[in-house]
């Protein structure tokens, strides 16, 4: 049964509530560049980024634009067109020139995880066909082990430069790539509606990880209206007399996630200071949040969880903190009821909802109107959306669940070299989510349940499929299917349902064959468990409905 509750007439598909905004045809980067030119020109805030690691470094608006165009014509330089170049990085503030510096050339970053092993970043790199990388020098020997099979890769950048260590052929420290004298920039003409700008990888609805195409205009149309909701329905919510040239944005979401990566350009488009850290630290983060009065918090579920039960959190006044906008996976009504106690001066902890196919954000907190509990917000200006029963096309009232699909500027040009995945997911160009929510009459947005099969470990991605090519790889398993479990600190586990080949297998020695292959967040903490057989539909696919089942009924 779909019904959730009271149905009224429905008007679909459903249009933002929110004023259109008008998009800029432009390159992005020239965004970006007249925006750090106002910043700088106007003098009224000089630093781009403080470490949150250690307060002693930082970085000037200028610095940023130097190194930037110092990256630009390095790439230039070594034949860089438009391409794409991978990086493999924590959160450090390297990331915004050199992203710029691609794009002045034309080119696309696709991001990696840091904590990505060998095995992981030479799939990215091969099937992105990135041709540079970089990556800080405590990665280079696992980069450098990926790029061995990634023939494609044709020059490492890194950082810093290893002290009294010759580097390996190929690889250039950053320091000589931001040397490089700059007398004229490149000029690349760029169709923006075509170019690609960023190349994040996300498995989508189904299926391993998928390059997903965003293009100049996807991100442009992303970023602007980001920040026409989030000026008019709540930064002047808050306080009408906001000076974002003196407000510091915490950056210690990873760059290589749309989300991070929007907060990182949403901080240089504002002319803000952004606290680079490289991971989420407690210590850090809480005496940032202390230390430079942080406002408002961009976070996920699992550092609201964080937040509202951690005795450490009690040691540091956070009283400043107003608001907190959580994403990428769902936060609960108890999670929010336990924070708002905790913390008397949170006066709006709301939830926005998106997906790395549509740039980000499809759906932004509306400050004017508290959004009840557990929605997601309202859907974003210039976009479209219907909620559909699954598996037909039939349009659901209010108040009835179905899938959310969107359509708009921001959806992705489709998955690099993957026609038969983008086929299936963007539909007349409607973007299929994957996700089941409803809407009120309010137009509020409620998501209820994942029809895809995609597992969310601290708001990160752990594509089931690629941990069941994995197991499926050892002799002794003859069949398998994993399944994000339900988990109170991280949101999902992954746990694997094994059938064996051979009786002997352990539990253990399937962990230790995963251990070494993937990133520690997609180890098989859920746990595993031995099955006769792997339930199937007639067509083959895991019924994933039954094994959570069964799953939630052992608990
Ligand atoms: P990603 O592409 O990594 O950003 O993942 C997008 C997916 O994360 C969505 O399709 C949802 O399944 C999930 N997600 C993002 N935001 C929320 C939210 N506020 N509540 C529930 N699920 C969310």
């Amino acid at each position: 049964d779909l019904t959730v509750g009271h149905t009224s007439s429905s008007i679909m598909p459903h249009e933002s509530p929110y004023p259109p905004v008008k998009i800029p045809v432009r390159p992005y980067h020239e965004l970006l560049l007249d925006s750090i030119d106002k910043t700088i020109a106007e003098g009224k805030n000089k630093i781009a980024f403080i470490s949150g690691d250690n307060p002693n470094y930082s970085l000037s608006y200028e610095q940023l634009r130097k190194d930037a165009f110092a990256v630009a014509v390095y790439l230039h330089n070594i034949g860089f067109k438009k391409d794409v170049a991978a990086v493999v990085l924590p959160n450090v503030w390297h990331y915004a020139s050199f992203f710029i510096g691609c794009s002045i050339n034309g080119g696309a970053v696709s991001g990696a995880s840091a904590l990505f092993t060998d095995y992981e970043l030479q799939r990215q790199f091969v099937d992105s066909r990135a041709k540079v990388v970089l990556t800080y020098e405590d990665f280079l020997p696992k980069v450098l082990l990926a790029v061995k099979q990634s023939p494609n890769i044709q020059k490492i950048i890194v950082i810093p430069k290893p002290v009294g260590s010759s580097l390996p052929s190929g690889v250039v420290s950053w320091h000589e790539v931001v040397s490089t004298p700059v007398t004229a920039l490149p000029q690349v003409p760029i169709d923006v509606h075509n170019d690609l700008l960023v190349l994040p990888y996300s498995s989508g609805t189904t299926g391993p990880p998928k390059g997903v195409m965003l293009s100049h205009y996807n991100f442009t149309s992303m970023i602007s209206m980001y920040l026409a909701i989030d000026k008019s329905h709540n930064l002047d919510v808050l306080d009408p007399n906001w000076d974002c040239y003196k407000e510091k944005a915490l950056l210690f979401l990873p760059f290589y996630h749309v989300y991070g990566f929007g907060l990182l350009n949403h901080c240089i488009l504002k002319g803000m200071t952004g606290v680079v850290m490289s991971h989420f630290e407690p210590n850090n983060f809480l005496t940032a949040v202390q230390n430079y009065k942080i406002r408002i918090l961009c976070l996920v579920p699992p550092i609201m969880v964080f937040l509202a039960k951690h005795p450490i959190c009690a040691k540091f006044d956070l009283s400043s903190i107003q608001m907190i906008m959580a994403g990428a996976a769902p936060a609960g009504k108890d999670l929010i009821e336990e924070l708002k106690k905790r913390y008397p001066n949170m006066k709006y902890i709301q939830q926005g909802y998106g997906m790395t196919e549509c740039s980000m954000a499809s759906h932004l907190p509306d400050l004017r109107n508290n959004q009840p509990y557990g929605s997601v917000g309202k859907l974003a200006s210039n976009l479209v959306m219907r909620i559909v029963e699954p598996g037909t096309d039939r349009e659901q009232p209010v108040n009835q669940r179905g899938e959310i699909c969107v359509r708009g500027p921001t959806v992705m040009l489709g998955y690099l070299g993957r026609p038969e995945a983008t086929a299936s997911t963007v539909i007349d160009g409607w973007l299929h989510t994957g996700d089941i929510g409803y809407i009120n009459e309010d137009g509020n947005l409620f998501i209820v349940d994942r029809l895809k099969e995609l597992i969310k470990v601290k708001g990160l991605q752990v594509p089931p499929a690629e941990l069941e090519d994995l197991l499926l790889s050892h002799p002794k398993i003859r069949d398998c299917a994993v399944i994000g479990i339900p988990d109170a600190k991280a949101g999902e586990l992954p746990k694997a349902f094994v059938v064996r080949a051979d009786n002997t297998l352990t539990e253990q020695e399937v962990k230790d064959f995963v251990k070494p292959k993937v990133s520690p967040y997609k180890q098989l903490e859920g746990g595993v468990e031995f099955i006769e057989e792997i339930p199937k539909s007639a067509a083959g696919k895991i019924l994933r409905r039954f094994l959570r089942d069964r799953s939630t009924a052992k608990l």
